[in-house]
């Protein structure tokens, strides 16, 4: 089967790699109809992991179920699915509480599983004709019978409509509270979107990029641009001097310029400054642990500046991690069914998997009106 390949640093290639198949009697086999590329992926795709060339991306996987194990009983052959990027075993104690971020079952040591991702498994990704989803019963979501009709919405439930929830409510944001969102990236657009539905009284999204905070205005929130002034002093202005009820990390680690210098992530101070007394701050963009046997730069990523004095003194809460999709993904399904929800108005691009090589290298640029991009293997 054909699928997008990591080759090295900033090189992906489309190649023929072995068949998806039943390995356990739990497995179930999915034709991938839509698989997109996430800003996670840039971590592996940037050469700032171990993630081994030869190693196949995607996690972000939606399809129809063609073969299912002999464990099998509730999915069934045809049924149109979407998989939560994390897997999860389902009876594990973390599973059970519905983190199924960090299962105990799958990838035991760390933590959690994913596909297709550094240190989280030896799971190839679903940038893919085929996938094999471990406890398929577990990890599949229905979908419903408009899946083909809506399926740029759903394909956002298996990471970050989810993940932009989960980082609103990792921040406690309450209806008629206001907050700030760091990143007007995917997930950024998705914790506003979530924050939007929640009954935020004001959504502040701060980026650089014109065409991104423009999708942010699109559904109402504030646009501040941090490259014109101070997002801290933009959001105090907005905010009567207090600062925002709650706030919101969605950029992580980020090394814009290819093959050149890197830039000091100053989101976590920006939110102690712009978030008020006693407020909440989410955080899901991702901050690669420090490892302290890797090359220089590799160790590096995980430590940031961060203001602890500043942050205890406004007596302020922090939540973190990846996003256990399972907890919502459900919800938020039944949402986008009843067309209360339309998250796919941030999808820019909707392309064959051979353009995989063309749309990473736009992505990853952050190139003008490349804001999402969606794979068709099937196309
Ligand atoms: P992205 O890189 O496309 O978006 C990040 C945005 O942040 C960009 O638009 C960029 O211009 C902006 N930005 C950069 N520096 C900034 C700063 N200092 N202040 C404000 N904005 C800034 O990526 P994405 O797909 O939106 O993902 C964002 C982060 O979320 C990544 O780190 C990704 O790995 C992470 N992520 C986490 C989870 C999870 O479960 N926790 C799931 C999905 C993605
Ligand atoms: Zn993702």
């Amino acid at each position: 089967m054909k699928a997008v390949v990591y080759n090295g640093p900033r090189d992906v290639k489309v190649k023929n790699v072995p068949d998806a198949k039943i390995e356990q009697p739990n497995d179930v086999v999915v034709k991938i109809t839509t698989t997109n590329i996430c800003g996670s992926d840039l971590h592996m795709y940037e050469g700032r992991t171990d993630f081994k060339p030869g190693g196949v991306f995607g996690h972000e996987n939606t399809g129809e179920v063609v073969e299912v194990g002999p464990g099998i009983s509730r999915i069934k052959k045809g049924d149109h699915v979407s998989l939560p990027f994390n897997i999860g075993c389902g009876f594990c104690k973390n599973c059970e509480a519905g983190l199924t971020a960090f299962c105990l079952t799958v990838y035991p040591g760390m933590a959690g599983a994913a596909y297709g991702f550094a240190d989280m498994g030896p799971f190839p990704g679903g940038q893919a004709e085929y996938l094999r989803v471990p406890y398929g019963d577990f990890n599949c979501l229905r979908l419903p019978d408009d899946a083909r009709e809506k399926q740029d919405d759903y394909a956002l439930l298996s990471d970050i409509f989810p993940t932009g929830w989960h980082c609103t409510r990792l921040a406690g944001l309450q209806p008629g509270e206001s907050v700030v969102i760091y990143g007007a990236g995917p997930v950024g657009l998705m914790a506003a979107l979530a924050a939007t539905i929640q009954g935020a009284s004001k959504v502040m999204v701060v980026d650089r990029h014109p065409d991104r905070l423009a999708l942010a205005e699109k559904i109402g929130c504030i646009p501040i641009d941090d490259s014109k002034a101070s997002p801290v002093e933009q959001v105090l202005a907005q905010t009567r001097g207090e600062g925002a009820d709650r706030g919101c990390e969605c950029v992580g680690y980020q090394c814009h310029e290819p093959h050149g210098r890197e830039i000091p992530n100053l989101t976590m101070n920006n939110l102690v400054g712009s978030v008020r007394f006693t407020g909440g701050i989410g955080v899901v963009g991702i901050f690669l642990p420090k490892d302290p046997g890797g090359a220089d730069q590799l160790a590096k990523q995980g430590e940031i500046a961060f203001d602890m004095g500043l942050f205890w003194f406004k007596g302020q809460s922090i939540g973190t991690g990846q996003a256990n999709i399972k907890h919502y993904n459900r919800h938020l399904r039944n949402l986008i069914h009843a067309g209360r929800a339309k998250p796919s108005w941030i999808i820019s691009h909707r392309l064959p998997l051979d353009q995989a090589p063309n749309a990473y290298q736009h992505f990853d640029a952050r190139d003008k009106g490349w804001t999402k991009v969606v794979l068709k293997p099937a196309a």
